[in-house]
């Protein structure tokens, strides 16, 4: 098998070309061909060398993921459903706004974390993406925009790494990834641009800050250990009080001096005045150490195994109110692609459950989710 030129950031690439007995730099001609110019022919790559370009048509190869589907929403939002083989399904959306252009990219087929709102979750973990499945994506998106939209210029100004699955559970790929959508030779993105969504994956969050710090948001949800337990699974392992302090301290390194926090609203489990009063308290119990934070909430997008509702928008004005009297800035965010199942949570396709997930989740949707104003709210764990 020939290597997928879409798995290596610039110094995988140059490792590579090194290995076909070649220069290092190389290399940079050649990122720049297939990121930069969204090239897969090598024969059109007219700088390089024709006995380059020989050994490349034998060793190498840039494959793109199939598409099973695109779809466009009025409002411009697009996505696409890309085939990554043995039946799995993994999702890409386009959100363009005014000032920039957003795309969601998917980490993993499926997601093992098996959060309660999330039919991702209810769909279980299927497999890790490779770097080339990550990238792709974006490549493809990039490219397909520019002629899509007639622009030469770039497109894609955001990546969020907020589709299907858990970055931080697909540490070794989502590295490499990020380090070609930051090079100057690859797309270019500004580290506050890029930002990886995390349910809490405490030591990779440290290893990110190390590795690759880009823009951080963390999924939140719940303002105590008994609930997020319930709703956020990963929590029985890294309790909100050693996530926060990892947040606290992820701000040393991160391109931003705020952490985002996401907080799906659900009605009547997470969203009443005292979730908001017990998340204000929490929040300024890190603050004091250093914690600087925004909130972003999400109205739950509803999906029928879930059992759950989305909040009133009622609801979800007066949680905000809570949070911005009490100094925070807080933004509730707007559903794009609605009409294209493209809104957060929603990106599951067929759903299918490869690991007796959904019956989990059903048996926890038996036990009711209760809210005591009064339990601890923190040293449960
Ligand atoms: N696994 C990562 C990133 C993917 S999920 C994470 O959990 O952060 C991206 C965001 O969508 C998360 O904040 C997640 O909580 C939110 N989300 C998931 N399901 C949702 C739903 N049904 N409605 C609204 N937001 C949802
Ligand atoms: Fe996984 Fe994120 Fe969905 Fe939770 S919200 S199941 S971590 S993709």
């Amino acid at each position: 098998m020939t290597a997928n030129l879409l798995d290596f950031d610039l110094e995988g690439l140059a490792v590579f070309c090194e290995g076909m007995g070649e220069k290092r730099f190389r290399a940079t001609q050649l990122f720049r061909w297939i990121h930069q110019r969204g090239m897969s022919n090598f024969d059109d790559m007219s700088d390089l060398a024709k006995s380059l370009r020989e050994k490349l048509k034998v060793n190498a190869h840039v494959a793109p993921l199939p598409i099973l589907s695109q779809q466009i929403s009025k409002d411009g939002t697009i996505k696409w459903l890309f085939d990554v083989g043995a039946g799995d399904a993994v999702e890409t959306v386009f959100i363009p706004e005014d000032d920039r252009g957003t795309l969601c990219v998917s980490s993993q087929a499926g997601c093992a974390v098996g959060c309660r709102f999330c039919s991702t979750g209810h769909q279980g973990f299927s497999r890790n993406l490779s770097t080339a499945e990550i990238l792709a994506q974006l490549w493809f998106a990039e490219h397909f925009l520019r002629k899509h939209l007639h622009q030469t210029d770039r497109v894609i100004s955001n990546v969020v790494m907020m589709g299907m699955g858990e970055p931080l559970q697909n540490y070794s790929a989502l590295i490499p990834a990020l380090k070609a959508m930051l090079d100057d030779h690859g797309y270019g993105l500004s580290r506050r641009r890029v930002t990886v969504s995390t349910s809490g994956v405490v030591p990779m969050m440290t290893r990110l800050s190390l590795d690759c710090p880009v823009a951080l948001a963390v999924s939140l949800h719940a303002p105590t250990n008994e609930l997020r337990d319930n709703l956020v699974p990963l929590n029985r392992k890294y309790p909100l009080d050693e996530l926060l302090a990892e947040c606290t301290l992820y701000l040393s390194k991160a391109p931003r001096d705020f952490i985002t926090f996401e907080y799906c609203m659900l009605k009547g489990v997470n969203d009443q005045t005292e979730h908001a009063q017990a998340l204000v308290q929490l929040i300024r119990r890190h603050a004091a150490n250093g914690l600087r934070c925004k909130f972003n909430l999400i109205p739950f997008n509803p999906f029928k195994a879930s059992g759950l509702l989305r909040s009133d928008d009622a609801a979800v004005e007066q949680f905000a109110s809570i949070l911005i009297q009490a100094g925070f800035v807080t933004t509730v965010r707007k559903t794009r692609g609605d009409d294209i199942d493209a809104a957060c949570g929603q990106l599951a396709g067929d759903v299918k459950d490869r690991t007796g997930v959904a019956e989990r989740i059903a048996q926890q949707r038996a036990v009711p989710i209760e809210w005591h104003a009064n339990a601890p709210q923190s040293g449960a764990h």
